[in-house]
């Protein structure tokens, strides 16, 4: 029964999704082209790109170097870091909406600028940031999931959204020192199903990347299932103003 009820729906949203003309997913004007936004929103997004460091993806310092002095002197956990766009108003919106309104266009407007930042070598696996089951619970969904289905579809690479587990609740990490948030992740993740992470290239996919503490422990707990190698790909991220390139 709830299967019928699943494909019903199915057929009704793609109904909508002929029926109604795409929206911008910033403002909601209607544009030409579906998941993207209009002319306005477009010049407001700070696009991130391939630029920077290629390990941790920040902008590098007038270098020939291709990897940052930080990473070089001490290779992240995650080998390769990237996030579509700066976190401000219009991507924070985006990331709301995600977790509260339309939450399979918004998942399909990320993935859209996400994906042509993932390459993908061999056998990867995408695998969201997990959510605590209580929070699970209360929202019903993960949102970094959704948009973990969306870029396995696009990209045609496996998704697996339960072999990385939230063991632990953790602490909202605003206004922690850096050892502080280390602290309230350690041990908060672990592999669930290691056959599904040991030896591959995992690409963890987040909403919204911060100071990457969660990243790490998530990076962490993969590494020691026997990851060959963890990435991370978010929707927006947290940059100082002075660290864009412009
Ligand atoms: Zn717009
Ligand atoms: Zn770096």
């Amino acid at each position: 029964m709830s299967r019928l009820r699943d494909f019903v729906r199915t057929c009704a949203r793609l109904a909508l999704d002929f029926a109604l003309p795409p929206r911008c997913a910033g403002c909601g004007t209607i544009v030409a082209d579906v998941h993207s936004f209009c002319p306005d929103c477009w010049k407001q997004v700070e696009f991130l790109g391939e630029g920077g460091c290629a390990c941790c993806g920040l902008p590098l310092q007038s270098t020939d170097q291709a990897t940052c002095a930080r990473c070089l002197a001490a290779p992240p956990r995650i080998a390769r870091t990237r996030a579509a766009v700066a976190y401000d108003d219009l991507s924070r919106s985006l990331a709301i909406r995600l977790k509260y309104g339309r939450k399979v266009a918004i998942a399909r407007t990320m993935a859209h600028y996400m994906a042509p930042l993932v390459k993908v070598d061999g056998d990867a696996v995408l695998v969201p940031v997990p959510l605590h089951r209580t929070r699970l619970w209360t929202r019903g969904f993960n949102q970094s999931a959704l948009v973990a289905r969306e870029l396995s579809r696009r990209l045609d690479v496996a998704a697996n959204v339960l072999a990385l587990r939230r063991v632990r609740r953790t602490p909202p990490l605003k206004g922690m020192s850096p050892l502080q948030r280390r602290k309230a992740v350690a041990g908060a993740f672990r592999v669930t199903d290691r056959p599904a992470i040991a030896g591959k290239t995992i690409i963890l996919v987040d909403d919204v990347l911060t100071t990457g503490s969660t990243a790490d422990a998530c990076a962490r707990a993969l590494k020691r299932a026997g990851a060959a190698r963890v990435e991370l790909v978010s929707w927006a991220r947290v940059v100082k103003p002075s660290q864009l390139m412009r």
